[in-house]
Order: structure tokens, then sequence, then C-alpha cells
């Protein structure tokens, strides 16, 4: 199925940026020759679905940036009405990163490549011999393999899945993988970390990027931030506004999801808000971030409790931990909100039903002082105003969290250092590589620790005067590294020397 996309910025739109300019030119100069070298010839990307997801996420932009610069680019989607196939695929994305079950059954695998063959057939129906091939990640890997054997046509394997360790269960995806993989001239990875040792095939580094001007990124002044929340039901104001058809919808105490009935409550705009938006997905670390914000909660009120016993006994602070009283204030103050897609929106993700099932029991079962300082969001389904709902979300918290169990890179991450947000992410693959600790932010050390969550938070709450120095720093090291423009660079080069 081809996506439609427009190009919704042209290039010199973006250059009038003054923060912006100078990437865009490098980029300009860097491509000239490749553009030319692709002339006539239309750059397929291929992926497996067109919305959740950092990869869905990225593809609008890299194609209409393709697009703006002359190239004649495609987005499509493999339409699989096949539960089994995407039950499998995110097996196989799992074992990658050293979870699940290592078993692969013959019946799936057989389902695999039935299914990439028919999807294969329709690719062949549009694609020509000259043209590119770009696939993303294991989905529509086979189809793609059979589409560059069939036609002999130049093909990339884009892999945005990623992981340090190499465990027997990742082994055994790469095995699976692999003689798939074997019929594309090239790969491309997202750290040098995570090439496989047994490539053959050339590999080369293409870190993900964002697009400043989409509307998860463009500048929101604090009025369209405040009255996006408000249209989204996530904030009360007197002042009307005209709410999205489908508002966010928040965990009720009875397990359902409803618009929030008293959203002042969620405290953002007036509150220490910590945030964390991601799939739901046991990975991403919601649990071990949610049991590390309950313990600090309990940790500060039971140093209050114990100072109030200890002045009432008339004797000295000395039961008193290092905390200012403006620190204790603030974490006593502190909301957490915990926020993913409508688990019905991500057709590539069967698991993200349960992994939001666990959470609600977490949530469920805390103890309601705490339970009330925590929100669980469901996002507007639309994908635009959840966008907005992101950028304003990530503009209004005070500290925006990533605590990643495992994460390939964390496109979250990099919209929020790009909004200049305070970050608090795991200690973990592409996470550490964009936030440096202690320079753009601070790094859990042990990201599925509820201890050390706590340890982090308590510390990055208590530093209100680095916040500034940090934020400031992970937009510039956002701007000279992973913008659309350096990706596109990146993406050229590689093209280019495929053609050539
Ligand atoms: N995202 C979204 N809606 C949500 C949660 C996340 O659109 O409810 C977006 C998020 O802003 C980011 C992407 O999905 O652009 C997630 O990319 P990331 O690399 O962080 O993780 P992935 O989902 O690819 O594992």
């Amino acid at each position: 199925r081809l996506i439609d996309i427009e190009v919704e910025h042209t290039i010199e739109e973006y250059a009038t940026d003054t923060v912006l300019r100078d990437s865009v030119r490098t980029m300009q100069n860097a491509v000239t020759d490749d553009v030319a070298a692709l002339d006539g010839r239309t750059v397929w990307m291929v992926n497996s679905t067109a919305s959740g997801g950092g990869v869905a996420e990225m593809m609008p932009k890299l194609v209409g940036l393709f697009r703006a610069l002359g190239i004649d680019a495609e987005w499509a989607v493999i339409d699989v009405d096949e539960p089994v196939f995407f039950e499998f695929t995110k097996g196989i994305h799992n074992l990658l990163h050293g979870a699940g079950d290592p078993d692969l059954v013959d019946h799936e695998r057989s389902i695999y490549e039935a299914t990439s063959r028919s999807v294969a057939d329709e690719l062949e129906d549009h694609i020509a011999p000259e043209d590119v091939l770009v696939v993303h990640d294991p989905q529509p890997l086979a189809a793609g393999s059979m589409v560059a054997d069939a036609l002999n046509v130049p093909a990339v394997w884009r892999c945005h899945i990623g992981s340090e360790e190499h465990s027997e269960k990742s082994r055994t995806a790469w095995e699976f993988l692999r003689p798939w993989i074997a019929d594309y001239d090239r790969t491309v990875f997202t750290l040098p970390a995570y090439v496989p040792a047994f490539l053959e095939t050339e590999a080369d580094i293409i870190p993900p990027a964002i697009d400043p001007f989409s509307a998860k990124n463009r500048r929101l002044k604090p009025q369209e931030a405040a009255t996006v929340l408000a249209r989204a039901d996530l904030i009360d104001t007197d002042h009307p506004v005209e709410r999205f058809d489908q508002p966010a919808r928040r965990l009720q105490a009875d397990g359902t999801f409803a618009p929030a009935t008293d959203p002042d409550d969620i405290g953002l705009l007036f509150r220490p808000t910590i945030c964390q938006i991601s799939r739901w997905d046991g990975l991403k670390g919601f649990v071990p971030l949610l049991r590390g914000f309950a313990e600090l909660k309990r940790d500060v009120r039971e140093d209050v409790d114990a100072s109030v016993k200890t002045a009432a006994n008339g004797g000295d602070d000395s039961t008193d931990s290092e905390r200012s009283a403006a620190h204790r204030q603030r974490i006593e103050d502190a909301r957490l909100l915990l926020v993913g897609p409508d688990p019905s929106s991500v057709a590539d993700d069967p698991e993200g039903r349960q992994a939001l099932e666990n959470l609600e029991e977490e949530w469920l079962a805390l103890d309601p002082e705490v339970r009330s300082d925590v929100a669980v969001v469901v996002m507007p389904p639309d994908q635009h105003d959840s966008a907005l709902v992101i950028n304003a979300l990530q503009r209004c918290s005070s500290v925006v969290a990533q605590n990643s169990l495992q994460e390939g890179f964390g496109l979250t991450v990099t919209e929020a250092m790009w909004k200049r947000a305070v970050l608090m992410g795991a200690d973990t693959g592409g996470i550490s590589a964009q936030i440096r600790d202690g320079e753009d932010g601070r790094l859990v050390p042990d990201s599925g620790d509820p201890a050390s969550v706590a340890r982090t938070l308590d510390d990055v709450l208590g530093s209100p005067e680095r916040w500034d120095d940090w934020s400031y720093s992970a937009q510039r090291h956002v701007t000279d590294t992973y913008l659309v423009f350096e990706q596109v660079t990146r993406w050229l080069d590689t093209l280019g020397e495929l053609v050539d």
C-alpha cells in the first residue's frame, strides 16, 4: 500500500530558520552528486506500519525531504492481514533484544515466508529494475530480498533494532534473518555496536533523526502548548477551547480509560511533572519508572515524618536527609505522567495491550496517595492531534524520562532534547549515545532497578541549577547530529554509492 506524502516544507523554508540554516546548506552542498546519480530512479522505502513507533515517524519526513531535493521517492507499507505474521516478527524483535522464546515454530516460520511471498508479488508490480529498494526492519526483510532477487534491483536493508548484548537468543534470531540479509547489497544500522559479527554485506551507520518543522517538533508558544493540552483534556481551562474529537483518556480507579474528569490534578504546568511517552512495551521500562517514583515519594514522606517526630521530641534534625526544603517540596509536589498510544492503533505491535494491562495493574496496586500523583494516559488516536500533544507535553514537563531497559535509539529522547527538556534516560543503547551523562541530562545506571531510578530522579530534582546547562547542551547536540538534514546526507551517500 502506497502512503500519500505531501512535501510540507521546501528546502528554502527550512533555510529561513536561523538555527537550521547552516545544517541545510551543508546538506545541499554534500548531496548534489548523489541526487544527480539517482536521476530517473525511484527510491522505494518499505516498512511495516504507517503509524506507531519511530520508523513510521521518520518515514514521511525522510521521503518528504528526498522529494524536496528533487528525488523521486515513495513510501510503501506492507499490507498484511495475518496476525501470526506480526506475532512472529514481534517474537524476532524480542529475541534480537535478548527476550522471549528462542524456539522458532515451523508453522510460524512458514507463514512468515508465505506472507512475504505475496507481499513481494505485490511490490514487484510497482518496482522497476533501475529503481532503488530500501527495506526497513525484519517484517518486510524476506519480501524485500525476494524482490531484489527477482528484479535484480539495488537493495538496502535498514535495521532499526539493535542491542549491544549478544545472547544465545539474539543469535537464534540473527541466524533466521541471515539468509535473507545476504540478498541485499548494503545494510544500514543505527550504531556500530549493532552490526552483527557475521555480516558480510557492507554496513553503513545512519542514526535516526527528527524533522524540526513537524507537528511533533515545531516551536510552540507557551499559550499554544497550553491550548493543545486543554484540547486533549489534559489540563483544565476557564477559557473555552474546542476539544479534539477524541481527547486523551486517563486510567480511572475502576480500571477503565476515560477522558480526565478532573484534569487539573495531573498538575501539568504548575507542578513538577515527570513524563515518559512511549509505546506500551515491557522494554520501555514504565514499571520500574513507576516503582522508582513511588519509592522516592515514600522516602521523602518517611523523611518528613521522621523529622517531625524528632522535632516533637525536642531533638535536633539529625535524622533528616541531605535534601534542602525546596528539594523535598519538589519531590512532594512531583507528578508522574505515563503516556502511550491507543494500543489498537499500532498495527505491528500485538503486545501493546498486554503491556498496558500490566502497567494498569501496577497503578491500581499503588497506595492511593502515590496513585493520585501518577497518571496513565492514552493519546488521542488521531496522529496529528497526538503529535501536537507529545510536542506540548515534552515542552511543559519538568523532566522527560525514557527509562527503557533496552533501546535501539529512542527518538523520544531526541525529540525532547531538541525542545530543551531536562532529560533522565536509561544508560542503555541509543539513549546513552544521545544523552551524555551530566552534560545533556542524567542517565539512570540500572533502569530495571527502581532504587536506581529513585536515586537518579532524586538527583535530577535536587539539581535545578543544572537544568539550563543540560538542556542547552542537549539541544546543541541534536542540532549538530540528529536533525533530518544530517540523516538525508548520510542516506544519499549510501544510495549514491549503491547506484554508482
Ligand atoms: N510516539 C507516538 N505516540 C505515542 C508514543 C510514542 O507518536 O503514544 C512516537 C514518539 O514521539 C516517537 C516514536 O513514537 O517519535 C517512538 O520512537 P522511539 O525511537 O522512541 O521508540 P520505538 O517506538 O521506535 O521503539
